[in-house]
């Protein structure tokens, strides 16, 4: 036997594996099997188009074997095997193409974790054996050859008397530690398990004694005229634990500068834990039918974070040595085209669908509106037109395209209010007056009214919040009329405003209200909703909005008002404050004082 060195590089890699930490140790096996797979791969084409070489193409298979006594686990195939040189070049060197950079390369989870996600390969049986003998013999070569590593210290290359081409490869799996019990891959089940989640797509049998533990045919390689709704229902409820049907099924192949399958499903309600930091978003990513990652976040924009599936590409390789920008390169293609094609579905479902629609919207509408003012509204245009909100005149969820197409005559404004309920923001008083002539979005979300800052306008018509003071839907006529209101109680309004001086800028007169005594408008880019939102943040600085006190001008209790004067005149101010404030849904500050002053009048 010869004893040889490793290259730096790969010794480092090695090294890296032996003593990795990484959790996910049984992804050697995954490794293995691909090689074996790719092996036969070789040897079947090669024996297309050499008439000479002879193979049994119905016999082609991955043989599995475990002798537990002796802590063996042998992984055989009967592919295209290693001459010597081939030994030596392939398993003797890692990174042929030197693309890797190892140097950046350390010991901790994150790098690791790129291990895995990229797979390495033939080393990564390294994490799990003590020694790997690889026999192997080539279809070119009529000498068998064997290659034996204990790890980073080198290799030795001898003679072999294997007689069948092909590799077969034993491990002697590790003892037990306090960090690993490596037993469990001298488990028949667990390695039964261990290659129904990798490897159950593998075109070739894999075999434990006599019995074929692969499916070999995914579902998402299947014509979907083949699949009824059941098996893709079945496959969604087993694969992404939802017990309930998804919404949507999304089944297509896409052939152009990258082929690939995608099985996407859009679920019918949120995870439980959707809404909060430990949700991780991604899809499946297969390399023909090989899984190389579990949940590749990659391909799917954060505003589409609830989308289950997968994703299937011969394009991809399981390879680490290759070039990983250009992976990137096609990954990126694949997650554009999957963005367009998710985003194609929704609308479709939003124009065909729209009960499933407001289901779905139920569930995740949130996420998209997230989506909108994320990023300074980069993709708001992508996301716009998958909006819906409450309408006051259809009574039901409208888009801002269907907004937009039923203006009245004269209006080129969309109207909103923002409340915690729909029943709470209809019986706003800014509400009341305005949706008898116009339609007003509800909004019920906390995050809306960012939303709809970020979005600004739709279809050139600019979005306003009926509850601030810049709604303009008055006439001139109304205006003039209030205005000189305003200006003949000057003094009247002033003293309220003294009363009131540490809650609001201003009291005026307003005709906007209907039945309402009083509500509160705010004046610049904080509104009330979002007071209360970001005054629940943990922030030294508190926000406040800049609050003006609406008085109705021909409700009953402005006629009361202009007879008042002095203290009278300043408690009937504080209550009308507080009334506002809990119409509002805030809460009051001084409840007793409040409640005192009420009654005094009442007793009165
Ligand atoms: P790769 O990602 O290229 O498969 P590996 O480290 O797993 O990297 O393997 C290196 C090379 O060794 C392979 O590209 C292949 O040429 C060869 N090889 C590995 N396993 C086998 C096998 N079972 N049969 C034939 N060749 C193999």
């Amino acid at each position: 036997m010869k004893r040889k060195q490793f290259k730096a590089e790969s010794k480092k890699l090695l090294d890296l594996m032996i003593n990795s930490i990484y959790t996910n140790k049984e992804i050697f096996l995954r490794e293995l099997i691909s090689n074996a797979s790719d092996a036969i791969d070789k040897l079947n084409y090669r024996a297309l188009t050499d008439k000479n070489l002879k193979v049994d193409r119905d016999n082609f298979k991955i043989t599995i074997s475990i002798d537990k006594d002796n802590r063996k686990l042998v992984i055989s195939d009967n592919g295209c095997g290693m001459t010597e040189e081939e030994l030596e070049t392939n398993l003797g060197t890692i990174a042929k193409s030197g693309s890797l950079d190892f140097k950046n390369l350390n010991k901790n989870e994150k790098d690791l974790n790129i291990i895995g996600q990229f797979g390495v390969g033939f080393y990564s049986a390294f994490m799990v054996s003590d020694e790997i003998k690889v026999e192997s013999k080539s279809a070119d070569e009529d000498a068998a050859h064997t290659w034996i590593s204990s790890g980073a210290d080198g290799y030795s290359i001898g003679a072999s008397d294997k007689d069948l081409v092909g590799t077969t490869i034993t491990l002697t799996i590790k003892e037990d530690n306090e960090d690993a019990t490596y037993s469990e891959f001298l488990d028949k089940n667990k390695i039964k398990q261990i290659i129904k989640k990798y490897s159950d797509y593998i075109r070739y049998p894999i075999m434990i004694d006599d019995e074929v533990i692969n499916s070999m045919v995914p579902l998402w390689k299947k014509n979907k005229n083949e699949i009824t709704n059941e098996e893709y229902q079945n496959f969604y409820h087993e694969k992404f634990f939802d017990y309930e049907d998804s919404i949507k099924t999304i089944h297509s192949f896409v052939e152009g500068k990258c082929n690939y399958h995608t099985l996407l499903y859009i679920p019918g309600h949120a995870p439980f834990d959707f809404y909060t930091k430990e949700y991780e978003k991604g899809l499946e990513l297969y390399s023909n039918g090989v899984l190389i990652m579990d949940k590749c976040a990659d391909l799917l924009p954060d505003y589409f974070s609830f989308v289950k599936g997968l994703v299937d590409s011969n394009d991809l390789s399981l390879n680490i040595s290759r070039e990983l920008l250009q992976q990137d390169k096609q990954l990126q293609l694949i997650a554009k085209n999957i963005e367009k094609k998710i985003k194609n579905e929704l609308e479709d479902m939003l124009e065909n669908d729209r009960e499933n629609y407001e289901k779905f919207f139920k569930a995740f509408g949130m996420q998209l509106k997230f989506g909108i003012y994320n990023n300074y509204g980069i993709n708001k245009d992508t996301l716009k037109d998958l909006l819906i909100f409450y309408s006051s005149k259809n009574k039901k969820m409208i888009t801002l395209k269907e907004y937009v197409d039923n203006l009245v005559e004269g209006q080129d404004k969309i109207y909103y209010a923002c409340g915690e309920t729909i029943d709470k923001i209809d019986l706003l008083p800014q509400v009341e007056k305005i949706k008898d002539k116009y339609d007003v979005l509800y909004l019920t979300d906390y995050t809306d009214e960012f939303t709809v800052q970020a979005l600004a306008e739709y279809d050139g018509k600019v979005l306003v919040n009926v509850c601030t003071d810049n709604v303009d839907v008055e006439s001139e006529e109304e205006k003039e009329n209030i205005k000189r209101e305003n200006e003949t109680y000057k003094d009247l309004l002033s003293e309220m405003k003294e009363a009131l001086k540490n809650e609001v800028e201003d009291v005026k007169f307003t005709n906007r209200l209907k039945s309402h005594p009083v509500c509160l408008t705010t004046e610049g880019f904080v509104s009330m909703e979002m007071e209360k939102v970001l005054s629940v943040m943990p922030n030294e600085n508190k926000v406040k909005a800049k609050v003006i006190m609406e008085i109705n001008d021909s409700h009953p209790i402005t006629e009361k008002l202009k007879k008042l004067k002095g203290d009278e005149l300043k408690n009937y101010s504080k209550i009308l404050y507080a009334q506002a404030r809990l119409i509002e849904g805030l809460t009051i500050e001084n409840p007793t004082e409040i409640s005192s002053l009420i009654c005094d009048i009442m007793a009165k």
